[in-house]
């Protein structure tokens, strides 16, 4: 089982008894609140918890030090609560009164009672005092979902979220009645955004009832939906959406008005010098570097923080001996939004129209219609998984076909996965996952593993692992519900094996997104945008950084080297060429 310290307190140390440090968690993985550049970890509030496993340490669920910190975070209640709980004679129920009893023994500002009587045992409800309706936990929501518990707490008691005001009023607008159901694994690094958006739409919206779900404490229900990945969420029964979703991505699918209104709001916007399309590391690097020089500088992202935000443990970025994923994302955002630039957060951009004479606006054309102009733009648009392309991959996706192990990993527990792809991704994926599933197949193409060394020998020693090289996956194959099986072909004697399983990891490297570039400037036979030394595309004031280009190695740190150069490159270009307007004022002077 793994071990894994959940900090909560970022910057403040307890000392700092101003719960916005803990509510900024969620206003920072949303927006990068400057002040917060660590949104759920720091030194100050450690909670160690056994991954995956939320039973008691000794005879209670809190130990002194989180007890200490807790209270002093529940001090922030503005108004009582209560915990109203819905328990049976199981040994979960036990843990989940004796959880709710230490929280409550806490604050007098807390109540608890068992009067619950919920389908779902154990779970339990946090009310504003004198009510019964509130953010509902299937769930002993230790684990990575201890932070979504402080905040539903504390919002519940009236404590205000670090949300923008705007989004605020959006939710308080949303006129119909909606029933989420949202399905986590304590072990997932990608729930608690979800959970956390799905239990604040609750608190802000009494017409919206959140009931939040821990798949293994559930496993009947789980199968019976056939949820295989999480974060799963479902509204009034029906699949919602699954994977990392932001509140903000949450609201604008409910607020069938909103992306409209941003149009018009973005069109209207003035001119940028620079402006970035992508908010991974190279595109954050890119903002900084060009607003140090005093410049307009906007970012344009479908999701800001890129593929960042989906990695588990980060330990080579330099300076930086080990952080995660989202924490890493946040101190991204928290940085560019430093320097006030315009993060344009979820917006996809679909086409880029070149300058129509040498210095002119270049337009970017977002996909809810609006108009983006600036005077130079760095595409810095990343990659994303590549799919396997066999039948059975879409039909099963999240079905049993999942692409993120830390995530799903769990929902698989005792049972048999493969893993497509012997790079470092493919065997890393291997050696995580048997240390939790029954058994791993890895099916890798070539003829010899391509990851590390030190990596396949770790894979080689595992007693539960096959691995098949030169082995081609022709099929995932399903019961018409959910994966049931992987079929390769032994590509020397072209003999087929069906392989009898639960799961299928995809790990077989990343695809560069610039579909929305085809015919516009020059990319290479394997779609990477095409740069020089100084990350000049061949349109003039177009410029590239990060995965998405022709650059070698994807990695962190190379995007981010790559995004500044791109920046002083864009400054260097706006320098050198006046504006038409400009360039119209010299000759009449
Ligand atoms: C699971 C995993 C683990 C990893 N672990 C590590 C590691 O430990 N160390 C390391 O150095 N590297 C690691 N990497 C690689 C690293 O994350 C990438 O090299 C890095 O994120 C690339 O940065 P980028 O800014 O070029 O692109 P990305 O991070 O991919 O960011 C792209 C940005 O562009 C946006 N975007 C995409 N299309 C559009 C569009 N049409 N319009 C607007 N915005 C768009 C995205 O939403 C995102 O904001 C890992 C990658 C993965 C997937």
């Amino acid at each position: 089982m793994e071990r894994r310290r959940q900090d909560i307190d970022p910057l403040t140390g307890l000392g700092g008894q101003d719960l916005s440090s803990v509510a900024a968690c969620w206003g920072a993985q949303l927006r990068g609140a400057p002040q917060l550049t660590a949104p759920l970890f720091g030194t100050a509030f450690e909670i160690f918890v056994e991954v995956g496993d939320a039973s008691p340490k000794g005879n209670t669920m809190l130990d002194a030090q989180m007890k200490t910190q807790l209270q002093a975070y529940l001090q922030n209640l503005r108004q009582p609560i209560r915990l109203i709980a819905t328990l049976d004679a199981s040994e979960k129920s036990a843990e989940l009164r004796e959880l709710l009893l230490e929280i409550a023994e806490l604050s007098d500002k807390v109540s608890f009672d068992d009067s619950g009587n919920d389908a779902r045992k154990p779970s339990f409800v946090i009310a504003k005092e004198g009510e019964t309706r509130g953010v509902r936990f299937a769930a002993i929501p230790l684990g990575h979902e201890f932070t979504s518990l402080v905040l539903a707490l504390l919002w519940t008691g009236g404590h205000p979220p670090k949300v923008e005001a705007e989004v605020l009023e959006q939710i308080r607008a949303l006129d119909a009645q909606m029933k989420f159901e949202v399905y986590m694994s304590l072990s997932c690094h990608n729930c608690p955004d979800v959970v956390q958006a799905a239990t604040l739409m609750a608190i802000y919206n009494p017409k919206i009832d959140t009931t939040v779900i821990d798949g293994s404490l559930n496993q009947a229900e789980v199968e019976a939906r056939q949820v295989m990945a999480v974060p799963m969420v479902y509204l009034n029964d029906q699949v919602f959406g699954s994977g990392r979703m932001s509140l903000e991505e949450i609201v604008g699918k409910l607020d069938t008005n909103a992306a409209a209104r941003d149009a018009v709001k973005l069109s209207e916007k003035d001119p940028f010098d620079v402006l970035i399309v992508g908010g991974g590391p190279a595109g954050a690097a890119a903002a900084v570097y060009a607003a140090r020089k005093g410049i307009r500088v906007g970012v344009a992202a479908e999701r800001f923080g890129g593929q960042v935000n989906d990695t588990m443990g980060i330990e080579n970025y330099i300076s930086v001996l080990e952080t995660d994923g989202p924490k890493f994302a946040a101190a991204l955002e928290a940085q560019v939004r430093h320097y006030e630039v315009d993060i344009m957060n979820l917006q996809r951009a679909e086409k880029i129209v070149p300058a129509a004479e040498a210095g002119g606006w270049v337009q970017v054309h977002l996909a809810n219609g609006g108009v983006l102009k600036s005077r130079s733009v760095i595409l810095s648009t990343g990659a994303r998984w590549r799919n396997v392309n066999v039948p059975g991959e879409q039909e099963y996706k999240n079905k049993g076909v999942a692409y993120c192990p830390h995530c799903d990993g769990p929902l698989f527990k005792g049972k048999r996965v493969a893993v497509i792809g012997g790079g470092n991704s493919g065997v890393e994926a291997a050696i995580d996952l048997a240390g939790v599933v029954a058994h791993v197949t890895l099916v890798e193409f070539a003829d010899a593993l391509k990851a590390d060394a030190v990596l396949v020998s770790k894979l080689k020693s595992l007693p539960n692992v096959t691995i098949h090289v030169n082995a081609q996956t022709t099929e995932i194959t399903g019961d018409g519900q959910k994966v049931n099986g992987l079929r390769y072909k032994d590509r020397a004697t072209n003999q087929e094996t069906l392989v009898a399983l639960e799961g299928v990891f995809v790990q077989i490297g990343l695809v560069p997104n610039t579909e929305f570039l085809k015919g516009t400037l020059e990319l290479s036979k394997f779609g990477e945008i095409v740069i020089d030394d100084k990350c000049h595309t061949n349109l003039p004031g177009v410029f590239a950084a990060g995965d998405v280009t022709t650059v070698p190695y994807k990695q962190i740190v190379i995007a981010a080297g790559e995004g500044s150069k791109a920046a002083l490159s864009a400054f260097d270009y706006l320098i050198r060429t006046p504006a038409p307007a400009e360039a119209k004022v010299a000759e009449t002077v």
